[in-house]
């Protein structure tokens, strides 16, 4: 990228490529035409195999937090009662969001790095009536990738709809929908699918869909049932955002001519790169299961005594490279680099050197050029783990 454009190493709004930028310039079709039905077509079956469903995938006009809400809003009704896995800031918007539903939200925290334990859940939810549980797959306010075949599946087992906050790691890596039974995933434009913001795409199993049918709570412009309904012709209930469908069509493109499984590796491959930088400097992670560390972002706790919103600073002043803060309880604590999407090793080498330096400035001696090293080792040398092996 020109070093006058700010690289993006936060966890979204990520760095959008070339060819996705020029989809999104082409002249405005009308979306009622046969043109626009083949465009979203073809869409809806890319985002199909980023979640691996079957299932129609939604396209909303909206940010991540709009999806959320219309899934929490088309499943559940007043009075139902959620479990809301609070892994930090995005788990806790989730059960915020079914409580101003009227929705009865039971909260389980998760917090701090903390990954939820399936065994944990499996015993929640014998233990109470739920109709659904919320879990954020990848909390990207504290780095944790949730297990999320593990989790959807004990849910599955025990009869309780999942809703699946998806909208950083869709993209980045598989969500196995189908297989792991999960009940409804939400995800975003501006993360892994290398789009701006904007759109945001739900896909419902039949489960939800017949909850969708039968829901009680207020809704108009989020109305799924509608929403698939249009579908099925080819079109959404409203104008949608077209030129961002454009935009979606080319990313998913390059998703799928790279290959959904070297996509996957290569955010594996980053965050393994990131994390041997990190520790090269002498720092922590915050998960506290290292296993569970996320591939997209990488949360870091700063040393004892310094504020990262600093650090963020020096980093953006003297590298022009954005990488995130903490947030919430979290702000001050620790830093977040993001990883996914178009980044390259390059980028990120960039910017563990970018860190080191400014934490030097910081009076927190780092060797630059040893995390960059290792950085670009852990990347050239990773192996995927197999279970089994
Ligand atoms: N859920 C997760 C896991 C996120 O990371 C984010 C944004 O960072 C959101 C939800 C909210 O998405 P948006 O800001 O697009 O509404």
């Amino acid at each position: 990228m020109s070093d006058s454009i700010p690289l993006l190493m936060i966890p979204g709004p990520t760095n959008v490529p070339d060819r996705v930028l020029q989809a999104i310039a082409k002249p405005c079709i009308f979306h009622r035409g046969a043109e626009f039905a083949d465009i979203l077509a073809e869409c809806t079956e890319g985002l199909q195999k980023v979640l691996g469903t079957a299932q129609p995938v939604i396209t909303l006009a909206a940010s991540g937090t709009g999806a959320v809400e219309a899934a929490v809003a088309n499943i559940l009704s007043p009075g139902q009662r959620l479990l809301a896995i609070r892994t930090g800031k995005f788990g806790e918007r989730m059960g915020e969001i079914a409580a101003a539903y009227g929705i009865d939200v039971a909260w389980w925290d998760c917090l701090d790095g903390l990954a939820a334990d399936p065994d944990q859940l499996r015993q929640r939810l014998a233990a109470d009536h739920f109709d659904a549980v919320s879990i954020v797959y990848n909390e990207t306010s504290t780095g944790v990738q949730q297990d999320i075949r593990a989790l959807g599946t004990v849910a599955a087992d025990a009869d309780v709809l999942s809703i699946v906050d998806a909208v950083s790691i869709a993209g980045g890596a598989p969500v196995d929908m189908d297989a792991a039974r999960l009940g409804a995933v939400i995800t975003g434009s501006q993360k892994a699918l290398m789009l701006p913001p904007g759109l945001a795409f739900v896909a419902l199993s039949e489960a939800a869909i017949e909850r969708a049918n039968r829901s009680t709570c207020p809704r108009y412009y989020f109305d799924l049932p509608k929403a698939l309904k249009s579908l099925q012709k080819g079109q959404t209930p409203y104008t949608p955002a077209v030129n961002l469908i454009f935009g979606l069509c080319e990313a998913l493109r390059m998703l799928h001519e790279e290959g959904l499984p070297n996509v996957f590796a290569h955010h594996e491959r980053l965050a393994a790169a990131c994390r041997a930088g990190i520790a090269s400097m002498g720092l922590a992670i915050l998960p506290a299961d290292p296993a569970r560390a996320s591939v997209i972002v990488t949360a870091v706790k700063m040393p004892e005594g310094l504020d990262s919103s600093q650090l963020v600073a020096h980093v953006r002043d003297g590298a022009n490279i954005l990488i995130s803060g903490g947030q919430d309880a979290l702000k001050g604590k620790i830093f977040r680099i993001g990883h996914l999407g178009t980044c390259t090793i390059d980028d990120l080498a960039r910017t563990i050197t970018a860190v080191a330096e400014a934490l030097t400035q910081m009076d927190f001696p780092a060797d630059a050029a040893s995390a960059a090293d290792a950085a670009r080792h852990a990347y050239q040398t990773y192996q995927p783990y197999t279970p089994g092996e």
